[in-house]
């Protein structure tokens, strides 16, 4: 499936609509999701264009995932989480709503569910 450049991660990885930056390096971007799901949600994104991860080169997947675990040891350390779940959506019938590759950070606390 195509990219499409007026996906809402593309528009904020131009700066046309705002977000809440936590961490940018040459390659990955990450800000907090609109609706988290914990405290501390937040997503990992390309900045090259990518659809999602069935379409990812090996060069975007491995800064995304160092990226991932940069992150995953930041909340840990930052927000004194326990563990980390990550979870990725590929095709709306996977569940993706957003069609740029993402990667959602979701900081756990024992007894703590996830909101819906
Ligand atoms: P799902 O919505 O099923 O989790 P995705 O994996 O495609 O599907 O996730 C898209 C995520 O993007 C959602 O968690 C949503 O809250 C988040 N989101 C949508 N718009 C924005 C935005 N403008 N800024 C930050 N996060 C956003």
């Amino acid at each position: 499936m195509a990219y499409d450049p007026n996906n809402i991660f593309a528009k904020i990885l131009r700066g046309e609509i705002p977000c809440e930056k936590l961490y940018e390096d040459d390659e990955t971007f990450v800000f907090m999701d609109i609706m988290p799901r914990a405290d501390g949600h937040c997503l990992v994104i390309p900045k090259t264009p990518c659809r999602n991860m069935l379409d990812a080169s090996d060069a975007q997947l491995a800064a995304c995932l160092r990226t991932v675990r940069k992150m995953g040891h930041a909340v840990m350390k930052g927000l004194g989480a326990e563990g980390v779940t990550v979870q990725q959506f590929n095709e709306a019938v996977g569940g993706q709503e957003v069609f740029h590759l993402h990667y959602h950070i979701l900081p756990r606390h024992d007894g703590v569910r996830l909101r819906p």
